[in-house]
């Protein structure tokens, strides 16, 4: 049985956690959090995600609600793994780097030198300081009943870091650092991103998802989840951070969209076949 690991966004919805000059916190842990998953997809790991939009998870109730909330989605899925990820604030502006915290009851035992493990491997694959692990008693390590962890994955408050956050190829370095960590503790082959996996340019990816969304303007539902899924698919090979997660399309709105996809193709450059292409191929796979 492939091990189950809940992955869960900080904050989100109505609590933005820590605020930087520009960007909320809650934003940047929802970007990575979508690219962790992707990489731990791809790498065979399942998993389970307390939020994909920007929400709160419990719909109504309090921020301490929510947390309790949070942990038991693990508890009752019976996770091997709870993940939660979140940005740092400080007072100094100058504090930078990645820490992971687990619960005080855990010193000494494995869930610490997992800990260490995934700091230590998102500073490299970042370039970032390593702070190591540190010791809190939050909410969500003392309420799950599995091995749990807290990644403070930098610091708002500092300019510099607050500026490499609203970078998607930094946050897709921490998520492949991190992914790369969590497959080693859950057992797992690290599937790393470029291994056989398409690419499209950036610029030309940013232009075809342009067109998918204006097509999906005054769609029917169906179709404009159909419609996010292709951008999507087109998006993760363009390593490209992906804000909406519709989820899956039906097999007839994909269908659909593949026809769609297939029809513009005709009349695309070479570069944006291939992004064209990504997104049959996505398409094609959800309805199979
Ligand atoms: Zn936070």
């Amino acid at each position: 049985m492939t091990k189950l690991l809940v992955l869960d966004p900080g904050h989100g919805g109505r609590d933005p956690g820590a605020v930087g000059a520009h960007l909320r916190e809650s934003d940047v842990n929802l970007r990575v959090s979508l690219l962790l998953r992707d990489a731990l997809d791809r790498s065979g790991v399942r998993v389970l995600m307390t939020r994909e939009t920007d929400v709160l998870p419990l719909k109504s109730g309090t921020v301490g609600e929510d947390l309790a909330y949070r942990a038991r989605i693990a508890n009752n899925a019976g996770a091997d793994l709870y993940v939660s990820w979140h940005y740092d604030s400080s007072d100094n502006p100058s504090t930078d780097g990645v820490s992971v915290w687990v619960h005080p009851s855990q010193k000494g035992k494995r869930t610490e030198q997992w800990a260490k493990a995934i700091s230590a491997s998102i500073a490299t694959a970042a370039s970032q300081k390593d702070r190591g692990v540190n010791f809190g008693d939050f909410q969500v390590l003392r309420d799950t009943a599995m091995d749990a962890v807290l990644i403070e994955g930098g610091f708002i408050s500092c300019r510099e870091e607050e500026g490499r956050m609203a970078d998607g190829a930094f946050l897709l370095q921490q998520a492949e650092g991190a992914a790369a960590a969590l497959c080693g503790i859950l057992g797992a082959a690290y599937v790393p991103p470029s291994s056989g996996a398409p690419t499209c340019d950036k610029q030309v990816a940013e232009d075809v998802i342009a067109l998918y969304s204006q097509l999906a303007k005054r769609a029917t539902p169906a179709m404009v989840v159909a419609a996010n899924f292709a951008a999507n698919a087109v998006r993760r090979a363009a390593g490209i951070p992906i804000t909406t997660d519709l989820g899956k399309p039906s097999a007839e709105a994909a269908g659909r969209m593949e026809a769609i996809a297939q029809a513009v193709w005709w009349t695309a450059s070479p570069e944006a076949q291939e992004c064209h292409h990504i997104a049959a191929d996505s398409l094609r796979a959800c309805r199979a």
